[in-house]
């Protein structure tokens, strides 16, 4: 008798008919002897809708409330499914993060899940029930409800794993990894399996299939998980340690993101300690900086440009603003319609010229590019947004993705 966790998606659980659909496939699994824990998603695009309701009341809503807000939409689904279940005949129950024992840190919205306390869960399954939790959220020392950041059903699904030492199933709207987001590009192939680092090279880069967090706990803890069509047809994915099969291709997938804005700060006086300044205080409020890049001094001065979440661009402002105080007049511009295009493939370490091929690519199509940053697996190339789909279409059909 195996434990299982699965999750299901917001799609996957839209409406009450796929609910009932869901929840007819969980009680089969069980009826064959495995125990399931079942994390869910907030339906559809109820998680939209609360921001949006919380945005049109207050520009800047405080964080602790909007989590607690947030949070509805999983509590929704977590008792619709145990009921839907129930309706099946098979035993289950639903607990909210807290009851669940996920205990975060960090920020508000993007808070982090530090430990699990599994002693409720175990109650319940040692009952033979079916443990349906909610996704995306925890709870905080100080008691308050948190939630892990977009697409964070996954993280709570792979950390339960972990911690349960079993498989986790991610259910959801495609069947399967491709190579490129198969709604940007119908011809993508799908991938029998990819590594960990791929896939978290990927998700990072803007394949919002898995959330980045859960593959780094994924690979840390070794979880083996398999991503699939929520209705359970057609071969999924695997996503699991490299081997020597996977090295044959330079390149695996092709990710692209339009999450980032660029940061350009002008006029900084060419000083290290103004530098590692900006960066600390960046990195102070838990700022995820991607690409960095800084012109040659010119008059003793250079001109410094980063990526960055476009969701934190006011609280970037505000740094910036307390930044100048503090080393003199800069020059902050905002560029937000770019885009980020990433080819991903632990092949690169084995075969060079990736870098080469993309860049010939791009300027037979005359795209042009403003900055570019590479580690062992990935290139990235922030473009502007208006030539994404050109790029993407150009480079994924010379790569044969
Ligand atoms: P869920 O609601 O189940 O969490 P998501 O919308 O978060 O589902 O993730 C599924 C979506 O991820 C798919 O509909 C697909 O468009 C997108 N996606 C992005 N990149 C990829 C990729 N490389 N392979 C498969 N799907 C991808
Ligand atoms: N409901 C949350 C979101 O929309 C979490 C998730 O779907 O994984 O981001
Ligand atoms: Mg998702």
């Amino acid at each position: 008798m195996a434990v299982v966790v699965q999750k299901y998606g917001g799609s996957s659980v839209a409406t009450l008919e796929k609910i009932k659909a869901v929840a007819s496939k969980i009680s089969k699994r069980r009826e064959k002897g495995d125990k399931v824990v079942v994390v869910v998603s907030a339906m559809g695009d109820t998680t939209d809708s609360l921001i949006n309701m919380a945005n049109s009341l207050n520009t800047n809503p405080d964080k602790r409330e909007l989590d607690m807000l947030i949070s509805t939409g999983e509590q929704v689904s977590i008792s619709l499914m145990s009921m839907a279940l129930q309706n099946e005949g098979c035993e289950s129950v639903s607990l909210t993060g807290m009851q669940a024992g996920i205990q975060t840190k960090g920020f508000h919205s993007k808070a982090r899940i530090e430990d699990i306390d599994l002693t409720n869960l175990k109650n319940h399954l040692s009952e033979d029930k079916v443990v349906v939790v909610a996704g995306f959220q925890g709870v905080n020392n100080n008691g308050d409800i948190t939630t892990l950041g977009r697409g964070g059903s996954d993280t709570t699904a792979v950390a339960l794993a972990a911690k349960l030492d079993c498989d986790c199933e991610i259910y959801t709207d495609v069947d399967g990894i491709y190579t490129v987001d198969p709604r940007l590009f119908p011809t993508a192939r799908k991938l029998k399996s990819i590594c960990y680092e791929e896939m978290l090279e990927m998700a990072s880069l803007g394949a919002g299939v898995m959330e980045t967090r859960s593959v780094e706990i994924a690979q840390k803890y070794g979880v083996k998980v398999y991503v699939a069509l929520n209705t359970g047809e057609w071969e999924g994915t695997y996503i699991k340690e490299s081997d020597n099969t996977m090295e044959s291709k330079a390149i695996t997938g092709l990710s692209l993101s339009d999450k980032d804005l660029m940061v350009t700060i002008d006029n900084v006086r060419y000083d290290i300690q103004n530098i590692s300044y900006i960066f600390n205080e960046l990195a102070s409020k838990d700022i995820n900086i991607d690409m960095i890049s800084q012109t040659a001094p010119a008059g003793g001065h250079v001109s410094l440009s980063f990526t960055a979440p476009k969701t934190d661009e006011k609280i970037i402002l505000d740094i910036l603003e307390n930044v100048e105080k503090k080393i003199g007049n800069i020059n902050v511009e905002i560029e937000k319609d770019i885009t980020k295009l990433s080819v991903v493939g632990i092949g690169m370490r084995s075969q060079s010229g990736v870098a080469a091929k993309v860049f010939d690519i791009l300027a037979r199509n005359n795209i042009q590019f403003k900055q570019v940053t590479t580690s062992e697996i990935r290139i990235s190339y922030t473009i502007d947004t208006k030539d994404r789909q050109r790029a993407l279409e150009a480079v994924a059909n010379e790569f044969n993705l």
